[in-house]
C-alpha cells in the first residue's frame, strides 16, 4: 500500500512551516467525527495535538424506539455527566474515527512526514 497524496482522508487546513494543522476525515461522513490534528516543532522537539469533539453516551439505556424516551434519557444522560463534573471534576467520554485501510496508511505516513517537515523547518529558521 502507498502514501497518497493527495491523500485518502486526510486533508491539510493549514502549513504554517514548522506548524501544519489537519483534517482527518470520519469514514462516515459524519464532520462531528472528524479530527483536527496538529503537528508543531517547537525549539524542543515535535508535538502533535488531535482535536475531536465528544459527545454524551446518550445511547446508553436505551430501549425504545420513541422520541419522548429519547428526550428523558438525553436529559439523565447530561445530569449524569453534570454530576460527574460537579463531584469528581472529569467525564470520561470516547471518540470513535472510522478509516479506511489506506487512510490508516495515510494517517501514519503524514504523522511521519509532518513530524519531519515541520522539525526541518524549524531547524532552517533558526539558522
Ligand atoms: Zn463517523
Amino acid at each position: 500500500m502507498k502514501y497518497q497524496a493527495p491523500a485518502e482522508g486526510i486533508m491539510v487546513h493549514n502549513d504554517w512551516g514548522d506548524t501544519v494543522r489537519y483534517k482527518v476525515a470520519c469514514e462516515c461522513s459524519d464532520p462531528d467525527h472528524d479530527h483536527q490534528l496538529w503537528v508543531e516543532a517547537d525549539d524542543h522537539g515535535v508535538s502533535v495535538s488531535i482535536y475531536a469533539t465528544v459527545k454524551t453516551d446518550s445511547w446508553t439505556g436505551h430501549r425504545l424506539d420513541s422520541f419522548w424516551f429519547n428526550v428523558y434519557n438525553g436529559i439523565c444522560q447530561r445530569v449524569k455527566l453534570a454530576w460527574a463534573v460537579w463531584v469528581t471534576g472529569q467525564v470520561q467520554t470516547e471518540v470513535t474515527l472510522v478509516m479506511t485501510e489506506q487512510q490508516a496508511h495515510n494517517y501514519a505516513e503524514t504523522l511521519i512526514r509532518a513530524q519531519k517537515n515541520c522539525k526541518e523547518i524549524r531547524k532552517g529558521a533558526h539558522r
